[in-house]
């Protein structure tokens, strides 16, 4: 049989490796963690330095494709698996999703309107920003994720001193939006540019980092749906890109929408996917890799899914406790995914859970009563 190879072993590796197990194909992770979630359920582990050349040889010896499932995977790294190997989605196009100031220059590209910004380089670049985009937000170019690698500024003074404290590594200045909320979109691209995509999915975020994801259809008007599909598409198209892409949103106060980044990757904000739709963002990863038909997805309930940090095993005590699963697990609709993260740490993602009903006011009840249950803020 044919072997499916993903660079990375977190959460978003293992459940690639589930969906290509469960299609028939054997797998292979290249991750350095040797007890990492997607290495411990996958027929090979291979336990080497994304870059080294010995782990990068065995993986494409193994392997028929290669895909991803970390943003932050040396875009080096793939360009060397693929001169013997398909992989995708391409280093050019993670290249571009790795760096800020490349990703918002290919969103004016494609003509999809993002935040006001400004590259921030040298220090005469920093001298020059436009007052117009204070207060803003400073990001790091590179590595940032979970809102890591940011600092909210206020004045020319703020902005200084947190450029500093970044050490003066490249660095966007993006003006603060207003914002009334934000979704996300996934489209699963084909190598023959056709393109597929999940539906639309609104997401709560709290101290940076998802919290809460609603998909169902009433969640935001017909007209910012299908520009959001749009932009998502056109996104992919210009990237040429062959893969499952997220791209996520901002929606304005006056109802705008604005590109926020991307992930060349499934994200945390298509779990539910896994539970309302008849086929979810890692079944398309599959299919994109191996090159096999993309049917358009088709929602059959409406999902909420609810973050489960490493904080949840903590509520009741300073030692880690195992939340209530069998109390949760009562209640009807429920999906948990448990990541087999060996130890909880704050923060940390530990697991998702989904809840799905036959109307959106039964979700939301049942995921009112999950999140009491597990000590999770309501929404
Ligand atoms: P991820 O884990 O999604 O990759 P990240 O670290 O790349 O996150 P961003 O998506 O850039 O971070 O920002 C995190 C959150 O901060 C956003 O989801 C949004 O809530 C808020 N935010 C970011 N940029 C802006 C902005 N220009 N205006 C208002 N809010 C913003
Ligand atoms: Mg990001
Ligand atoms: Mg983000």
């Amino acid at each position: 049989g044919a072997t499916l190879g993903v660079m990375g072993g977190g959460q978003l590796g293992r459940m690639f490796i589930h969906a290509a197990q469960t299609m028939g194909y054997f797998t292979a992770v290249l991750d350095p963690d040797a007890a990492s979630p997607a290495g411990r359920v996958s027929h090979h582990h291979i336990a080497t330095d994304y870059l080294d050349p010995q782990g990068l040889a065995q993986l494409a010896g193994l392997c028929d494709a290669i895909t991803t499932e970390f943003e932050n995977v040396p875009a080096p790294a793939l360009a060397l698996l693929a001169d013997s190997k398909p992989v995708s989605p391409a280093a050019s196009a993670v290249a571009i999703a790795q760096d800020r100031a490349q990703e918002k220059a290919h969103f004016v590209r494609c003509g999809v309107p993002c935040a006001p910004y400004a590259v921030i380089d040298t220090p005469e670049q920093l001298a020059a920003v436009d007052e117009a985009l204070l207060p803003g937000i400073l990001k790091t170019t590179r590595l940032g994720y979970d809102g890591k690698g940011q600092a909210r500024v206020a004045t020319r003074a703020e902005l200084a001193s947190a450029w500093a404290a970044m050490k003066n590594v490249p660095c966007v200045l993006e003006k603060m939006l207003p914002l009334a909320a934000e979704c996300s979109v996934i489209v699963a691209r084909g190598a023959d540019g056709q393109m597929v995509h999940l539906p639309i999915q609104r997401n709560l975020h709290r101290d940076g980092i998802l919290a809460v994801t609603e998909v169902y259809a009433e969640n935001m008007p017909a007209a910012q749906v299908n520009s959001a599909l749009a932009a998502a598409k056109s996104i992919a198209s210009g990237l040429q890109y062959v893969g499952v892409l997220c791209v996520e949103f901002f929606v304005l106060q006056d109802g705008s929408l604005v590109v926020n980044e991307i992930a060349p990757r499934p994200h945390n904000s298509g779990h539910a996917s896994l539970d309302c739709c008849d086929v979810s963002q890692f079944e398309l990863q599959v299919r994109t890799l191996a090159g096999l038909p993309l049917v358009q997805p088709r929602q059959h309930s409406p999902a909420l899914m609810l973050n489960l940090l490493g904080d949840l095993w903590f509520v009741r005590s300073e030692q880690s406790t195992t939340p209530p699963w069998a109390e949760v697990l009562a209640l009807p609709g429920a999906h948990l995914h448990l990541y087999g993260k060996a130890t909880a740490s704050k923060g940390r993602k530990m697991g998702h859970l989904t809840l799905t009903g036959p109307t959106v006011e039964a979700v939301r009840a049942t995921a009112l009563q999950a999140a009491a249950l597990l000590g999770i803020d309501a929404f």
